[in-house]
C-alpha cells in the first residue's frame, strides 16, 4: 500500500495542489493521499500566515467529496517547528506497513538540501515531484545530490501556473480569484474576510 502525503501551508489551498495530489494518485498508484497543513512553517518565518484553523477548514472544503483525499492535523497541533521527518515518522506509525510518498512541487525538491534531517525525510519516504511554472523540471534534478535524485518520481503534469501568493495578492487588491480555487474556498475567504489585511 503506497501513501501519499502532501504538506504545505495551503494559505490558501488551491487548485495547483489538487492537481498535484490527483496526478500523485495516478501516476505514483497511491491508495489515498493526505494533506498536512503546517503548523509553524520555520521555512518560511518570516511570513505571516492566516490562522491553522481557517487554512485546515479550506483544506477540508477543497477536498469535500473526494474518497482518496484526507486531511491530517497533526502538524497544526504539534508545538513548534513543522519538520517534515518528524510528521513522515508519525503517519508510518499510523499506518504501519504502508510505503510512504511525499508529493512535492520542484521548487520545494530544490529547497530539500536545507531542511532538517533530509536524509532522514529519504529514508521514510520517496519523493513524487511536480515541475512548477517557469522551473528547471526533470533537468533540474541534476543539481541534486547523488542519492536524493534517485529517490525521486517526477510526475508528468503540466505546470498549473497557480500560487497561493498570487491569490493573496489578487485578493488584497479586490481581483477575482475564480477558477484559481474550488468555489467553497473562494466564497469562504470571501466569508471570513482572509487576506484583506
Ligand atoms: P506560497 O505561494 O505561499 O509559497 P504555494 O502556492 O507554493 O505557496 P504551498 O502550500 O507552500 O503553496 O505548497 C505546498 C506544496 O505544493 C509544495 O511542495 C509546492 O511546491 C506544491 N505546489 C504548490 N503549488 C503548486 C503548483 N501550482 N504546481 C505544482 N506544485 C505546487
Amino acid at each position: 500500500m503506497r501513501v501519499g502525503v502532501l504538506g504545505g501551508s495551503f494559505d490558501p489551498v488551491h487548485v495547483g495542489h489538487l492537481r498535484l495530489a490527483e496526478t500523485a494518485y495516478e501516476q505514483a498508484e497511491l491508495e489515498r493521499v493526505i494533506f498536512v497543513p503546517a503548523g509553524h512553517q520555520w521555512r518560511k518565518a518570516d511570513q505571516q500566515m492566516a490562522a491553522a484553523g481557517d487554512r485546515c477548514e479550506m483544506v477540508r472544503l477543497a477536498i469535500a467529496g473526494n474518497p482518496y483525499f484526507e486531511i491530517s492535523t497533526l502538524e497544526v497541533e504539534r508545538e513548534g517547528p513543522s519538520y517534515s521527518d518528524v510528521t513522515l515518522e508519525a503517519l508510518q506509525e499510523e499506518s504501519p506497513g504502508a510505503e510512504l510518498v511525499f508529493i512535492l512541487g520542484e521548487d520545494t525538491l530544490a529547497d530539500l538540501p536545507n531542511w532538517h534531517a533530509p536524509e532522514r525525510v529519504l529514508e521514510l519516504a520517496r519523493l513524487a515531484v511536480a515541475g512548477r511554472a517557469g522551473g528547471g523540471g526533470p533537468a533540474a534534478s541534476e543539481a541534486l545530490p547523488g542519492g536524493l535524485r534517485g529517490r525521486v518520481i517526477w510526475l508528468d503534469m503540466p505546470p498549473v501556473d497557480v500560487s497561493a501568493t498570487d491569490i493573496r495578492e489578487r485578493v488584497r487588491a479586490g481581483r477575482s480569484i475564480e477558477g484559481l480555487v474550488p468555489e467553497a474556498v473562494r466564497d469562504y475567504i470571501a466569508a471570513e474576510g482572509l487576506y484583506r489585511d
